[in-house]
């Protein structure tokens, strides 16, 4: 019988793309690019369209956080032995020419190794030689990302992987791992398999959003507050008075709309609803809710939705527990108070800098919880529910914070009866609104400045945990407003919707 025939799989390989003739500011794509697009779509073609000069600059609390991750760069590097390619500024032929050499010659750390393939670009923190025969000889290298962040993400394993297919293309040999260097987690080394399918998949999308192929446009989040190109997409946003600015409206939702010829918040607040309920555009909820907060912002006033008066406690215990971006798993901020006649009584904000401090919140929590045993529990947006609920879930010592379980949720209220002019409905948004407080240079981000203040000492140290305690007392009393708001069911100016 004849053999099966053998079937050899071509391994992976970066797309061929050409970016001559696209009137494109700059010509390579980096790893970066990858990140950002993972971000907002937009950005990314923003930085290849536009000068870097036009571009804000990042806001003191990401410039501090960058500062750190490059300083922990050092600190790794210092500590091992490594080689690294030399080559005028800017001249990535000759680096990647240089890194080659360096490769051939089989050293076993190289550091900043340069990876090109037009349009590719690529500077791996490490390579590390591995025992693998490939074109080099009896040896291979293989891509190490150091990061300063506790735990792996996808988008730092993506970047990996986007070195690995450099790589593989410079030495003749995919390698089937990558490995990031974690603060915690030296060398956390992964299977690129699954990784570099997702990465391939990204660069079609960067692919064709750069040759025009696919439309790419702002739409306003609350990553905009922080974003370099805010003062150019957010005057352009109110300009069209985009539907992006109708809180919590997807960008899939928001090209749904457009595609059904509703393309501003005009053309929805003006929509007859029962054609738009038939053509089945969004889900009959969203479509009520969102035509409402059209004409809200159309109108610049709040709209009241037809619904029943929700069942609010007297005095509400309000709290929060929320999850940690910085170190998974854990908290970074728990919060709790009374809410009670539009006033903010018995605030207590415990700001977390480890495992002790975060216990002890806890039991605070828990204590808080029986001494207002007469209030109603009460937060604000999903993340704080599911974080306790999954604290519940693993901490048995945590049962006295079970009634929390019953929480309502004062977002969900607050949308499902009132439609407002504001793009976010974030505590910080609404706050903004409410003439409560000032907006934030650089954007609203209490988590990043608290992990600023956490690694800072002294005096910086002191001025980010102000910051964060400012915030936080502001985002009480705009619950406390909004409660009373709600209660009252009207807000500044309302009217029937
Ligand atoms: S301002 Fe917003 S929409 Fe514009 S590029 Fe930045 S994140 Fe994207």
């Amino acid at each position: 019988m004849p053999s099966a025939p053998a079937f050899v799989l071509a391994p992976p390989r970066l797309p061929e793309l050409s970016l001559a003739g696209l009137a494109l500011a700059r010509e390579t794509i980096t790893g970066t690019h990858l990140h950002t697009l993972h971000g907002c779509p937009h950005e990314v073609v923003l930085d290849f369209r536009l000068p870097k000069s036009d571009k804000l600059p990042a806001s003191e609390a990401l410039a501090a956080l960058l500062a750190r991750g490059r300083a922990f760069e050092a600190e790794v590097v210092r500590a091992l032995e490594v080689v690294e390619p030399h080559y005028p500024k800017g001249d990535f032929v000759t680096g990647a020419a240089e890194t080659l050499r360096l490769m051939r010659e089989g050293h076993p750390l190289i550091y900043q190794g340069v990876l090109f393939r037009a349009p590719y670009l690529g500077i791996a923190d490490l390579l590390r030689r591995v025992e693998v025969p490939s074109a080099l000889g009896g040896h291979a290298y293989e891509v190490i990302d150091i990061k300063s962040s506790r735990k792996a993400k996808l988008e730092q394993q993506v970047q990996v992987a986007f070195y690995s297919l450099l790589l593989g293309e410079a030495q003749g040999l995919l390698p089937t791992h990558g490995a990031l260097w974690l603060r915690e987690a030296p060398e956390e080394r992964f299977a690129l398999d699954d990784v570099v399918w997702t990465l391939l998949d990204q660069l079609d999308e960067l692919s064709a959003l750069l040759r025009g192929e696919q439309e790419s446009r702002p739409h306003r989040s609350s990553r905009c507050d922080g974003c370099g190109w805010r003062e150019r997409c957010l005057p352009e946003l109110e300009r069209s008075q985009d539907l992006s600015l109708l809180a919590s409206l997807s960008r899939s939702r928001a090209a749904r709309l457009r595609a059904a010829k509703i393309s501003d918040v005009g053309a929805l607040a003006a929509a007859d609803p029962t054609a738009l309920l038939r053509r089945r555009v969004l889900p009959p909820a969203s479509t009520r809710a969102l035509q409402a907060q059209a004409r809200a912002r159309r109108d610049g006033i709040s709209v009241r939705l037809e619904a029943e008066p929700p069942a609010l406690p007297a005095r509400a215990l309000f709290w929060a527990a929320e999850p940690d971006p910085f170190r998974d798993g854990r908290l970074w901020l728990v919060r709790a108070a009374v809410l009670e006649e539009g006033v903010v009584r018995a605030p207590m904000v415990h700001l977390i800098a480890d495992d002790h401090d975060e216990a002890q919140a806890l039991r605070e929590l828990a204590r808080f919880a029986e001494a207002h045993a007469d209030a109603g529990a009460l937060h604000f947006g999903e993340r704080s529910a599911s974080t306790l609920a999954r604290l519940l879930a693993t901490r048995p010592e945590l049962a006295s914070l079970e009634r929390f379980t019953r929480s309502q949720d004062l977002r969900v209220l607050w949308l499902a009866h009132l439609a407002h002019p504001v793009a976010n409905a974030t505590l910080y948004d609404l706050g903004l609104w409410l003439g409560l407080r000032a907006p934030e240079e650089g954007g609203a981000f209490p988590a990043l400045w608290w992990e600023n203040a956490r690694e800072s000492s002294g005096a910086e140290r002191e001025r980010w945990r102000a910051r964060v305690e400012r915030f936080e007392q502001a985002e009480l009393a705009t619950a406390a407003r909004l409660l009373g708001e709600l209660r009252a069911e009207t807000a500044p100016g309302a009217s029937r919707g």
